[in-house]
């Protein structure tokens, strides 16, 4: 009960009161740290397994005992017991620092990879467990990535066990990232020379549908030709019927890896994202045009591949794909979408930068079932879900109003409801038309007469 009530106390927002099983497991990533550190640095190379094996126990064992320590011990309930104190979270200086590592990770990363050669030897033994060969930078990253979505998804799941959405879709998250984008290539890879990632289509594989990328992938012969079928099938056909039905959610939230990262390691910086109507206008401006920026050089690049090269020229051609390639797939997708998760929140990718995210949002927008609707008269104003809206949607202005909400924006992620005290807020699909636009209460929070006529 004291360790209930130290963890729960606003008294003391600084507490160094650390229970025994989070100190064990501060302890076992202090060695994962450790190992990681060395090994990048070159000392080791020779027992990189060791070093290997120390690092993963460390840093996956030690987090979950940790968080296992932070959540496990209390009762089930939302739990951000002092998240504006605490300077990770809170653009405190541990936060810029994180923000710097991770930046600094994704320059190395993108453009330097030779200052990686460290920690790309750690993650040898692996690669030639499961690959045959030696590793480099992607597959060290894609690993890192696997582990960190799957280690915070179970500490995400631990923190909102109450809450059966968020149970289900943190497992799907999780999933889709472990077994299409990691597992699923790599034995692809090995058999056919070839590994793609099926739970990525243009236009966020922004690359997939240029003519060079076609013909590279049609020369893994059936292979290839079912990896086309399937990215068109999946873009032009099951995206906008599945937006239809269950917004855009069922890709942001459920499957997609940009989105899975955000979700789990991105947890404890939702609450950064920028509410702001200022915000909201760039958001719309930034993120259609680079909509529309990919979708012209996409169909330019197909065009002047049909006209043998006479539209634009090779040349000019290659320019603008390295063009989007450097600024929207490196720096913003990368660079900034992830390394400045501490300074800007969790989706700054998804908000301002992915097309992907656009083109549903359009769909979610005018032509979907997906609302969350809002009981109003329940509402008490506290804030929560505005606070806790990853895509800085001003959550309580609609439910003051008890009004539905149909933003383009929405990834349908769930924690405005999971966070609402007063459970004003529901995920909902339903027919197309009832009630999209919601109803405006009256002075005294009562349904007005003409729209319960119109109800009727
Ligand atoms: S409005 Fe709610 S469901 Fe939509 S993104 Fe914000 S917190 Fe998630
Ligand atoms: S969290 Fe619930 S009660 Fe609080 S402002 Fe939002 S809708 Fe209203």
């Amino acid at each position: 009960m004291s360790e209930i009530n130290s963890s729960l106390s606003l008294a003391n927002p600084h507490p160094a009161n650390y229970n025994g099983t989070q100190k064990l497991g501060l302890a076992l990533i202090a060695i994962g740290v450790l190992s990681l550190a060395l090994a990048w640095v070159g000392i080791g190379k020779d027992q990189a397994l060791y070093f290997f094996i120390a690092m993963l126990a460390g840093l996956m064992g030690g987090g979950l005992i940790y968080f296992y320590g932070t959540y496990g011990k209390l009762p089930a309930g939302i739990k951000n017991n002092r998240v504006f104190f605490s300077s990770i979270a809170s653009r405190g200086a541990l936060g810029w620092m994180l923000g710097i590592i991770l930046t600094g990770f994704y320059i190395s990363l993108y453009f330097f990879p030779k200052y990686l050669n460290g920690l790309i030897s750690l993650f040898d033994p692996l690669s030639q467990l499961v690959r045959g060969k030696d590793s480099d930078q992607w597959f060290v990253y894609g690993t890192f990535y696997t582990i960190a979505v799957l280690v915070m998804g179970i500490k995400f799941m631990m923190k909102y066990r109450h809450n059966r959405y968020q149970l289900i879709r943190t497992s799907s998250v999780t999933f889709f990232q472990l077994i299409l984008a990691w597992t699923l290539p790599i034995i692809m890879e090995n058999l056919y020379n070839y590994g793609p990632y099926l739970s990525y289509f243009w236009p966020l594989d922004y690359d997939a549908i240029f003519p060079g990328s076609l013909s590279y992938v049609l020369k893994s012969g059936k292979l290839g030709q079912f990896v086309v079928v399937w990215g068109l099938i999946m873009t032009f056909v099951a995206t906008p019927i599945l937006t239809y039905f269950f917004g855009k959610r069922w890709y942001c939230s459920w499957v997609c890896g940009c989105g899975g990262l955000a979700e789990t390691a991105g947890d404890p910086f939702r609450h950064l994202s920028d509410k702001s109507l200022r915000a909201w206008k760039i958001e719309r401006w930034l993120i259609h045009s680079v909509l529309a920026f990919i979708i012209i050089l996409t169909v330019l690049l197909l065009v002047d591949n049909a006209a043998t090269g006479k539209v634009l020229g090779d040349a000019a051609g290659k320019s603008l794909a390295k063009t989007y390639s450097f600024l929207i797939g490196s720096i913003f997708a990368g660079v900034i979408g992830t390394g400045f998760y501490p300074i800007l929140g969790n989706r700054a990718w998804c908000r301002f930068g992915c097309p992907m995210a656009a083109y549903m949002g359009i769909i979610q927008r005018f032509k979907s079932r997906f609302r969350i609707t809002t009981n109003g008269a329940q509402c008490i104003s506290c804030g929560n879900c505005s606070t806790y809206c990853e895509m800085g949607i001003d959550v309580r202005w609609y439910a003051q109003r008890g009004q539905n909400i149909v933003r383009a924006s929405c990834v349908g992620c769930g924690i405005c409801s999971a966070v609402c005290p007063r459970g004003v807020l529901k995920l909902e699909t339903g027919p197309e038309n009832a009630q999209r636009t919601g109803i405006q209460l009256d002075s005294h929070g009562l349904i007005p007469l003409e729209a319960v006529k119109i109800l009727d």
